[in-house]
């Protein structure tokens, strides 16, 4: 009998197996970040590249994994101690820094988990998954916890849409993409974070669906894959408006499907920008734009309508 035994019954020895030696990525380790972390550990995952430049904070004990045990530490040591506490055997690189210096520590990885609160962190790292095709999942938490959303990126998919595309429709209106922190709260006289997040058990019911859809993205390949009605799932923790007219009750979810945008400057041309990458020649955005028939002015005003 060993602690896997119970898991192995409901996935089977080969999916179980398969997770074992698949590596997460897992940027940002707060309230959400570190829950996804764990519960994937949980969940049979067996390697880890943590990354986070924070240190915890006794104001976060209320809405984090680590405890007051922690307080003083990195977060990411926190955490690689919880999934090494749970899974001896797993593999932990836990790095201390913000992701824009160590992109490098995504290659090679099979699947990012997006924990960030940033939108402006948000795009940079869609820019570093799609340079190199890898599935992102993000989460959102709406003000005060009231609901949050939860979308699965998947470049190598030619319908997906980029999150910059994505977010392009979702967040329309509500979110400014210059703009650093604005996943919940608004900015404040001062110009700072008037935060006010959700209750620990709102932002879990969020990061319980993103783990979740992460754990079935790495078992992409294996029977236990499941087809999900949509790419975005929106939920609710009270009574929220997701379509215009009709309330969705607290506890419920709205799957949707956002398409990619064919004007997105980000990602219609990834496959050709991989290319230019991987070897001779630099495709300028003038020449990307000319070869596409998309003219600059055009993808603008597509903007300003939307
Ligand atoms: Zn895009």
């Amino acid at each position: 009998m060993t602690a896997w035994d119970r898991i192995e019954r409901l996935l089977g020895k080969e999916a179980l197996d398969y997770l074992h030696k698949r590596t997460v990525g897992v940027v940002g380790l707060g309230s959400g970040g570190g829950f996804v972390a764990e519960s994937l550990a949980m969940s049979g995952v067996g390697r880890f590249v943590l990354i986070d430049d924070e240190l915890l904070e006794s104001v976060n004990v209320v809405r984090h994994v680590g405890d007051l045990r922690d307080v003083g530490r990195p977060k990411v040591e926190a955490v690689a101690d919880l999934i090494r506490a749970r899974n001896p055997d797993a593999e932990v690189t836990a790095i201390r820094g913000r992701i824009e210096q160590h992109f490098d520590a995504l290659n090679g990885i099979d699947l990012v988990v997006v924990g960030v609160d940033g939108e402006r962190v948000k795009y940079l790292i869609n820019e570093a998954c799609l340079a190199r095709g890898l599935t992102a999942v993000y989460a959102g938490v709406y003000e005060r916890g009231e609901g949050g959303d939860v979308v699965v990126i998947n470049p190598r998919d030619e319908a997906s849409p980029c999150y910059a595309c994505w977010a392009d429709d979702v967040r329309e209106g509500l979110v400014d993409p210059g703009a650093d922190e604005l996943d919940y709260g608004m900015i404040g006289p001062d110009g700072t974070l008037e935060a006010e997040p959700g209750l620990w058990l709102h932002v879990v019911r969020v990061a319980s669906v993103q783990a979740d859809l992460a754990l079935n993205e790495l078992l992409q390949g294996t029977d236990q894959y499941r087809r999900m009605p949509g790419n975005t799932v929106i939920l609710a923790n009270r009574p929220l408006e997701i379509f215009q007219g009709r309330i969705t009750p607290p506890y419920g979810a709205e799957w949707i499907t956002i398409a990619r945008d064919p004007a997105c400057l980000e990602c219609s041309h990834r496959n050709r920008l991989q290319e230019a990458e991987a070897g001779e020649d630099e495709l300028s955005l003038d020449q990307l734009l000319s070869d596409s028939g998309i003219h600059y002015e055009e993808a603008e005003a597509q903007d300003g309508e939307s």
